[in-house]
C-alpha cells in the first residue's frame, strides 16, 4: 500500500480522553475513532491488524477441530427467557422492540443462540462431539465502558461453544480450546499466564482465564515462583489451616471493654489500642438474599466476595448499609463485634488460629480487648479471605507473587446448564435421551490488541509484534522526486510485495522528520530508508523498531535480508 492513499490520521498529541497506553497509541497510530461512549470505528490500520490476529484464532480453531459459524446478534427475548437470563442479566443487556412490539437484545454473548441451533439439529449422539465458533461484533451495555477498545460496548469477540456426550468427553474439549488459546496468545506475542478463574455457581475446576501481563490491566493475580499455580486472587485459594500465622499469644482469659471514642477503622483502632491489625477481627454485615450475615477476618485480611457468595450460596451479596448495621449490631458503623451478635457468623480460616483479639462491642465508642473464640459462637469457619503476598503457594508451600493481568480470554466448562435450559438432548448408542454436555470459549480481539500494545511500545509509540503487525516492512525514501531513490523505493516495493510480504510505501509528500515520526508511532517492525547519500554505495539503510539497530545493506541484498529477518 501507498501512504498518501490511505487514511492513518496520525495525532501529535496524546489525546486528552485516554488513560492507558494502548488507547492513547491506538487514536494517535490514526487506528480508531470514538462514535459514542464505548463504541469506535476501526481505521485501515486497525482493520489489517485484527485481520492478523482474526486469521491466528481461525488456524488455531481449525487446527482444534472447531468450524466457522455466523450467529445474529440480533436476538429475540424467548430464548433468553427460557435460560432464565432476560431477567438476570441487567442492564448489560441492551433490549429493544421491534415494529411489532416483539422484545429483543443485543448479543452480549451467544449460549442461548446457539444451544437453540443445535437442539434443533442434534438428534443422536453421532453428530458429537461439536465445536462450532464464530468471529463477531458483541454488544454489552458495560457500566463504566473505558480504556478504548480495553472495555468497549461493542466489541469484537470470538467465541466458541463445543458440545459433548459426556463429562469426559466435554472435559477433552476444554482441553483442546486450552491448548488453541495457548497457541493463539503465544502467536500474537503475548507474554500471558493461564489462570484458574472463579466459577461462580457452576463449579468445579474448569475455567481458566488468559490475562496477558500488564501493570493497567484490571485484574490482580497470584502465580507461584516454584511451581506452575496460577489463579485469579478472586478464586486463589488459601492453604488450610496448617499454615502458621505468625507468633501467636497463648489463649488469654478475661475479655474488658474498653472504650474508643470515634476510633471506627481498623487503623484508628489498633493505633489506639497500640496493637497491630494482625490481632484484631473485623466484623463486617453483609446483607445476603438469606437475609442479614456477620463475617469475620483478620484486621489485616480482606473479604473475598466471590468465595463468600459461594461459601454463603446465596445470589446476592452486599456490604449492610447503616441502617441494618444499627439494627443488628445496635451501635453506629465501625462498632460491630462477634461477641452477643444475635445472627449467623461465619470467620474466615486465618480467625482460628487467633486468640486474645480485639473486636468491636456492639455499642458506639465501645471495643473489646481479650477476646477468645470461645466469648461466641462462629456458625463456620472457611476460606473466605482475599489471598495475600505473605501466603505461600496452595499447591507446593512456594512463594506467590502478585500481579496484574488484562483478561484476554476465558474458558469455561459449561456444563449442562444451557442444554437444560433449553432442552438440547441426543440419544445415546443405547437409545436413551441425554443432555449434551457443552462449553464456552471466548477471546476479546480488540483487548488482545490493546493487550499486545500495552506489552510492546516505548515513548516514540507502538512495537507491533511481527505476526499482528499492520504491515511488516514501511519503506520511506528521502526526496522520492531523485530518479535513483524513486527507482530504488519502487523496485524494492514491488519485489517485496511480489514475496507476499505487507509492505508500506511512505510516498507522502512530508518531511522526514514527520515521516520518521509517523514510523515509530504505528511500529512498523522493519524500517527502510532509501535516499542518495547511502544510494551512492548503492546501500539501504535498515533500522528494526524494536531494537533500534541500524545497518546498511546492499540494496540487491535487502529481499534476502528481510526473509532473513521476518522468518519464523
Ligand atoms: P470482564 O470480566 O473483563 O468484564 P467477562 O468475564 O465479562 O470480561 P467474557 O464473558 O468471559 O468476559 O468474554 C470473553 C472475552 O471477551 C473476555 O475474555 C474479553 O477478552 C472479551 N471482553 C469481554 N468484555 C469486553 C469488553 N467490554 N470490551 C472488550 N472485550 C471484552
Ligand atoms: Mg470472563
Amino acid at each position: 500500500m501507498r501512504y498518501s492513499k490511505m487514511l492513518i490520521p496520525t495525532l501529535k498529541e496524546d489525546p486528552a480522553e485516554a488513560e492507558v497506553i494502548s488507547h492513547k497509541l491506538m487514536l494517535r497510530a490514526g487506528m480508531i475513532r470514538k462514535l459514542a461512549t464505548g463504541i469506535y470505528s476501526y481505521l485501515p490500520l486497525a482493520r489489517r491488524i485484527f485481520n492478523k490476529v482474526e486469521q491466528i484464532i481461525r488456524e488455531e480453531m481449525n487446527r482444534a477441530g472447531g468450524q466457522e459459524v455466523t450467529l445474529p446478534s440480533v436476538q429475540p427475548s424467548d430464548v433468553w427467557e427460557e435460560s432464565g437470563r432476560w431477567n438476570l442479566y441487567g442492564k448489560e443487556l441492551l433490549r429493544f422492540k421491534d415494529r411489532n412490539s416483539r422484545d429483543f437484545c443485543l448479543g452480549p454473548t451467544h449460549e442461548e443462540v446457539i444451544t437453540d441451533l443445535i437442539r434443533r439439529e442434534i438428534r443422536s449422539y453421532r453428530q458429537l462431539p461439536l465445536n462450532l465458533y464464530q468471529i463477531q461484533t458483541k454488544f454489552r451495555d458495560e457500566i463504566r465502558p473505558r480504556f478504548g477498545l480495553m472495555r468497549g460496548r461493542e466489541f469484537t469477540m470470538k467465541d466458541a461453544y463445543s458440545f459433548d456426550a459426556d463429562e469426559s468427553g466435554a472435559e477433552e474439549s476444554y482441553n483442546r480450546m486450552f491448548e488453541a488459546y495457548t497457541r493463539i496468545f503465544e502467536r500474537c506475542g503475548l507474554e500471558f499466564r493461564a489462570v484458574e478463574a472463579d466459577t461462580g455457581t457452576i463449579g468445579g475446576s474448569f475455567s481458566h482465564e488468559f490475562m496477558a501481563l500488564a501493570d493497567s490491566g484490571e485484574d490482580a493475580i497470584v502465580s507461584c515462583d516454584s511451581c506452575s499455580y496460577a489463579a485469579n486472587v478472586e478464586k486463589a485459594e488459601i492453604k488450610g489451616t496448617d499454615f502458621v500465622s505468625g507468633d501467636r499469644p497463648g489463649p488469654r482469659k478475661g475479655m474488658n471493654k474498653v472504650s474508643t471514642p470515634g476510633m471506627k477503622t481498623v487503623e484508628e483502632v489498633t493505633g489506639f489500642l497500640k496493637v497491630t491489625s494482625r490481632d484484631l477481627v473485623k466484623t463486617l454485615i453483609y446483607e445476603t438474599d438469606k437475609g442479614a450475615v456477620a463475617i469475620l477476618v483478620r484486621g489485616d485480611h480482606e473479604v473475598n466476595e466471590a468465595k463468600l457468595r459461594s461459601v454463603l450460596g446465596c445470589n446476592e451479596l452486599s456490604l449492610a448499609g447503616d441502617e441494618t448495621i444499627s439494627e443488628v449490631t445496635h451501635a453506629p458503623r465501625g462498632f460491630a463485634g462477634p461477641v452477643g451478635l444475635g445472627i449467623s457468623i461465619t470467620a474466615d480460616n486465618a480467625v482460628r488460629q487467633m486468640s486474645g483479639f480485639v473486636t468491636g462491642g456492639n455499642e458506639g465508642d465501645v471495643h473489646f480487648t481479650n477476646v477468645n473464640l470461645d466469648d461466641f459462637k462462629v456458625n463456620a469457619f472457611a476460606d473466605i479471605r482475599m489471598v495475600t503476598k505473605d501466603d505461600p503457594c496452595p499447591r507446593c508451600n512456594g512463594k506467590l507473587r502478585l500481579s496484574r493481568g488484562i483478561e484476554v480470554g476465558h474458558v469455561f466448562k459449561l456444563g449442562t446448564k444451557y442444554s437444560e435450559a433449553l432442552g438440547a438432548t441426543f440419544l445415546d448408542a443405547n437409545g436413551k435421551e441425554q443432555l449434551i454436555v457443552m462449553g464456552c470459549y471466548g477471546i476479546g480481539v480488540g483487548r488482545t490488541v490493546a493487550a499486545a500494545i500495552e506489552q510492546n511500545h516505548d515513548k516514540d509509540g507502538i512495537i507491533f509484534p511481527v505476526p499482528i503487525a499492520p504491515f511488516q516492512v514501511l519503506i520511506l525514501p528521502i526526496n522520492i522526486d531523485k530518479n535513483e531513490v524513486r527507482d530504488t523505493s519502487e523496485f524494492l516495493y514491488r519485489s517485496l510485495n511480489e514475496e507476499g510480504y505487507d509492505v508500506l510505501l511512505d510516498d507522502r509528500d512530508e518531511s522526514p522528520g514527520i515521516r520518521f515520526k509517523d514510523a515509530d508511532l504505528i511500529g512498523i517492525p522493519i524500517r527502510l530508508t532509501v535516499s542518495k547519500r547511502t544510494l551512492k554505495e548503492d546501500m539501504v539503510e535498515l533500522k528494526s523498531r524494536r531494537t533500534g539497530e541500524v545497518v546498511l545493506i546492499n540494496k540487491d541484498s535487502v529481499l534476502d535480508e528481510i526473509r532473513k529477518r521476518l522468518s519464523g
